[in-house]
């Protein structure tokens, strides 16, 4: 990570209206690291908005400050008001306007100075200031980095450690993950000594299925399970039927992905749901096998090593196909 705190701190202290940014399917760690940072940037006296392109899961609607995150996709005029009248633009947990959509179009037109903070491979150069590093267990990490190098660590109170805590929590899978390290946990002990309840947090996000979610979770591993013959892999297609046949609402495959791993040997999971009129797509991986280059190289996606996404416009069944003839190159 360079260092640009000093000219950094110079530009914040002249920078009246801030605008943060985050990317398209906003996850815990996307909505963690925004509003933490917003809490932050308001307790300091600025003039802070938060965008999302589109909506964030349901479960996600407990932190602190959701009810203030405007709507690129249901309050698009309020958003390009803010917009045009941004100083400075803060862009979390991405590294590419193509990350959101057609609000990625709009960013990159605008004049305001940019800053990104953010943990994913291959950055794009779009952004002034450049808080990134790709060992980072999430954005949250560096969001809480970046407050202890302006010297506000004493503005962390409950609020924003809670939106950290819940970042580095979804981004690690609840701390497992090989992202993890002995600076993360004295973050995470930094952050619960403002008094926030882990239990709570972790029950707010994973303890509040729908039944509906859960019948969804039975079937595809019961039903939608492939393995794949001569390779370590297991991947789920969902059809969009049916998703709609379980009530199918944001988030709800969220963590699905990973289940495979539970079998002996499985290094690489994949799930193809069908969403939008476009195929969805999650990637994970172990070790070495890196599904980030895997998703860039066939799937218009990207993301960490072990973790990544991509979409596709073909059908399920192509998508499924072209997956089957380009894994040999994951290994
Ligand atoms: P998920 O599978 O949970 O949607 O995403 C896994 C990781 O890959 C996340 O860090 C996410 O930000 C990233 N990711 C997901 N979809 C895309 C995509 O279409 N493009 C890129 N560059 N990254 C993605
Ligand atoms: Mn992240």
């Amino acid at each position: 990570m360079r260092d640009p705190f000093p000219k950094f701190k110079q530009l914040l202290k002249k920078t009246g209206k801030i605008v943060i940014v985050t990317h398209w399917n906003p996850d815990g760690d996307a909505i963690g690291s925004s509003l933490a940072l917003y809490h932050y940037l308001k307790k300091t006296g600025k003039s802070v908005e938060f965008i999302v392109p589109n909506s964030f899961p349901e479960f996600l609607n407990w932190m602190p400050g959701t009810g203030k995150i405007v709507n690129f996709e249901t309050q698009e005029n309020k958003a390009l008001k803010l917009l045009a009248k941004a100083e400075l633009i803060f862009t979390l947990d991405f590294n590419a306007f193509k990350r959101l959509e057609k609000l990625g179009e709009v960013l990159a037109s605008t004049p305001a100075k940019k800053v990104l903070i953010d943990h994913h491979r291959q950055p794009e150069n779009y952004a002034d200031y450049f808080f990134h590093d790709i060992h980072a267990s999430s954005t949250c990490e560096l969001v809480y980095e970046l407050i202890v190098g302006l010297k506000g660590k004493d503005l962390i109170d409950k609020k924003i450690a809670a939106c950290l805590y819940t970042g580095l929590m979804t981004d690690t899978g609840s701390f497992k993950f090989s992202s993890v390290n002995t600076k993360t946990h004295q973050i995470l002990a930094e952050l619960l000594k403002t008094g926030i309840q882990p239990q709570a947090i972790h029950s707010a996000v994973y303890d509040n299925y729908s039944a509906h979610r859960l019948r969804l979770f039975g079937y595809a591993l019961s039903e939608k399970l492939r393995l794949v013959k001569d390779y370590p892999v297991a991947y789920f297609c969902l059809k969009a039927e049916e998703l709609k046949r379980f009530e199918f609402q944001k988030g709800d495959t969220e963590g699905l992905v990973n289940y495979p791993f539970m079998i002996k040997g499985i290094e690489v999971c994949a799930l193809f749901s069908e969403s939008e009129g476009m195929i969805k797509i999650s990637f994970r991986s172990k070790g070495k096998v890196d599904v980030n280059t895997f998703a860039r190289t066939y799937f218009n996606g990207g993301g960490h090593l072990n973790a990544a996404g991509g979409k596709s416009k073909e059908s399920l069944e192509a998508t499924e196909q072209k997956f089957l003839d380009t894994l040999n190159t994951l290994f």
